[in-house]
C-alpha cells in the first residue's frame, strides 16, 4: 500500500470480521487504530480547511447497512446508458483528482470506508444472477473508490474474483487509476475477469490526477495483465480540451494501441468533463493550482452541467472516435453521459438500449 493514512476507525461490531481482522493485521504500527460505536458518525465528522482530504486518510472499518448493489450513480433516462451496476464495497478514494466527482457525492461523508460485511453482497449477486439467467451484467468495484488501490490492505479482490468466476453471467470489473496488480497477477482469471483504467494525457495527469499511477504505468499494468489472461478495457473519461489536447490525446492512444493489441481490448468508454456547478465550485477551491481545471472555459448545459462547447466536444469524440475505428473497425467504444443524439452524431449509428449494450459489454 502506498498511500498515507492518520487513523483507522473500527466499528465495534466489525472488529471480529475475517476482513477488519486482516487489515489490522497488514497496517504498520504507525497507523493509531481507535474503536468506536458507530462508524458513521466518525466518517461525517472531519473538521480543518479541507474536511474531503483528511476523509482520504482517515479510514473506517464498518458495517454497510444499505445494499451493496446499486445501478450506476451516472444512470438517468436523459444518456444513452450502458447498463452498468455498481458493487460498493468501499467509498472515498486515497487518490485526489481535482475533476473527481466524489469531492460533491462524498462532501457530506467523506471518510475513507470499507465495508466488513462484504460477503452479503455475494447474497445480492447470487440473487442478481439466479432471477435473471438468460441475461449478462457488468458490475464494477470502481465507481465510489479505486477498485485497486488498497487491495494489497484488504484482499477482496481473490474473494471477488472466485465468486464471479461461478457465475457465468455477471462479469466483474475492477477500474482503477494504479498499477497495483501483484494481486491480480497470482490468480487465474479464466478470461472472465475485466480490468479497466482511466486513461489521461500525460498534460492531464500532470495537472489534474494526484496520487495516481503515470498514464505510462498503467498501460504497462494492462499489457501485463492481458498476458496472465485478463480482459481489459479503457475509460477516456473526462477527456478534456486545452490547448494541444486533439495532439495528446493522439498520441495517448498510439501509445495505447502500440503496447495492447487493440483486439484484446473489450472496449473504451468516452466522456468528456462533465461537472455540476457545485462540483465545479469544490474542484476551483480545492486545486488551484490545476491550470487545465481553472483554465476550462465550460457551458452550463441543459442538463444542468458545465461541459465543453458542443461543437468542440463532438469534434474531440469524433477524433478519438475516428483513431479507435482506425486501430480495428470492431473495436467497441461508446459515450458516457451522453444523450442518444449525441452518440449517433459521433459514432454514426444508432446506439442500443441499455440493456442491450450492458448486455454487449458484458460479453465482449
Ligand atoms: S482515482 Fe478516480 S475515484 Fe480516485 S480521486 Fe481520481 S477520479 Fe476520484
Amino acid at each position: 500500500m502506498k498511500f498515507r493514512l492518520d487513523a483507522v476507525y473500527v466499528e465495534e461490531q466489525v472488529r471480529t470480521s475475517a476482513l477488519c481482522r486482516r487489515v489490522l493485521a497488514r497496517l504498520g504500527p504507525e497507523v493509531p487504530v481507535h474503536f468506536v460505536t458507530d462508524g458513521r458518525e466518525v466518517a461525517r465528522t472531519l473538521d480543518g480547511p479541507d474536511p474531503f482530504a483528511a476523509g482520504k486518510r482517515r479510514l473506517v472499518l464498518m458495517k454497510r447497512r444499505a445494499p451493496f448493489l446499486t445501478a450506476c450513480p451516472a444512470a438517468s433516462a436523459q444518456f444513452a446508458c450502458c447498463g452498468y451496476l455498481v458493487l460498493i464495497l468501499a467509498s472515498n478514494c486515497p487518490m485526489d483528482c481535482s475533476y473527481c466527482f466524489l469531492q460533491e457525492y462524498l462532501a457530506d461523508n467523506p471518510a475513507f470506508q470499507i465495508y466488513t460485511n462484504y460477503e452479503q453482497a455475494f447474497d445480492e449477486l447470487e440473487r442478481l444472477s439466479r432471477t435473471n439467467p438468460k441475461r449478462h451484467f457488468r458490475i464494477g468495484t470502481g465507481e465510489l473508490a479505486d477498485s485497486l488501490a488498497f487491495d494489497t490492505l484488504t484482499g477482496i479482490c481473490p474473494d471477488l474474483i472466485e465468486f464471479f468466476l461461478r457465475h457465468e453471467n455477471l462479469r466483474l470489473e475492477l477500474k482503477t487509476k494504479t498499477d497495483e496488480i501483484d494481486n491480480l497477477l497470482r490468480l487465474d482469471p479464466k478470461g472472465r475477469v475485466l480490468v479497466s483504467w482511466t486513461l489521461s494525457p500525460m498534460r492531464v495527469f500532470e495537472s489534474c490526477e494526484r496520487g495516481t499511477a503515470l498514464p505510462s504505468a498503467r498501460i504497462e499494468a494492462a499489457s501485463r495483465l492481458v498476458e496472465a489472461g485478463y480482459r481489459v478495457a479503457f475509460h477516456l473519461d473526462p477527456i478534456i480540451p486545452y490547448p494541444g489536447a486533439f495532439e495528446d490525446y493522439r498520441e495517448l492512444l498510439n501509445a495505447l494501441f502500440d503496447a495492447v493489441d487493440p483486439l484484446k481490448i473489450s472496449f473504451i468508454s468516452l466522456g468528456t468533463l462533465r461537472m455540476t456547478p457545485r462540483l465545479r465550485a469544490i474542484a476551483r477551491t480545492r486545486h488551484p493550482q490545476d491550470a487545465i481545471l481553472i483554465g476550462g472555459e465550460e457551458v452550463l448545459s441543459p442538463d444542468g452541467r458545465y461541459r465543453p462547447f458542443y461543437p468542440l466536444r463532438l469534434k474531440l469524440y469524433r477524433a478519438i472516435s475516428e483513431q479507435i475505428r482506425a486501430a480495428h473497425p470492431k473495436l467497441v467504444h461508446y459515450l458516457c453521459m451522453e444523450s442518444p443524439e449525441t452518440a449517433e452524431r459521433v459514432l454514426g449509428s444508432r446506439v442500443p438500449k441499455p440493456a442491450a449494450l450492458g448486455e454487449l459489454l458484458a460479453t465482449t
